[in-house]
């Protein structure tokens, strides 16, 4: 069975895309936790960081500068953001296809 992150990629599932190019898409939350909650994918499909191998590190570092510039266009990077990715069941991961959550427009305390 094809993921949800999948589906969103290949545009079988809906989705508020807000960045997109060769590697990666980053699209709005559909259960946003904060004014600005925004979830970074890459376009190949890999399940976990458990399963990040060398050769995706420059992918994985890629994720964290869409999301900085994401900040920067959604305008929390002066007062600041979170960027959070679950790994696992103990980590809280849902969805099996790395996502790195970009969070930001209010006060952020708990890192649970
Ligand atoms: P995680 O717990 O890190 O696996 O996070 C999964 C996140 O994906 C949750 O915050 C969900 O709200 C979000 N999510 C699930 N399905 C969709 C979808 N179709 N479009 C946008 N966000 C989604
Ligand atoms: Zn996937």
């Amino acid at each position: 069975m094809v993921c949800i992150f999948c589906k969103i990629i290949n545009k079988e599932s809906p989705s508020d895309v807000v960045f997109e190019d060769e590697t990666v898409l980053a699209f709005k939350n559909i259960n946003p936790i904060a004014p600005v909650h925004i979830l970074v994918i890459p376009k190949r499909h890999i399940s976990s960081v458990v399963d990040i191998k060398i050769e995706d590190t420059d992918l994985m570092g890629k994720l964290i500068f869409v999301a900085k510039k994401l900040a920067c266009d959604f305008g929390v990077s002066q007062t600041g953001y979170k960027i959070l990715i679950r790994v696992g069941k103990d980590g809280g991961q849902e969805i099996q296809h790395i996502h790195l959550h970009l969070i930001g427009g209010k006060k952020l305390t708990s890192l649970s």
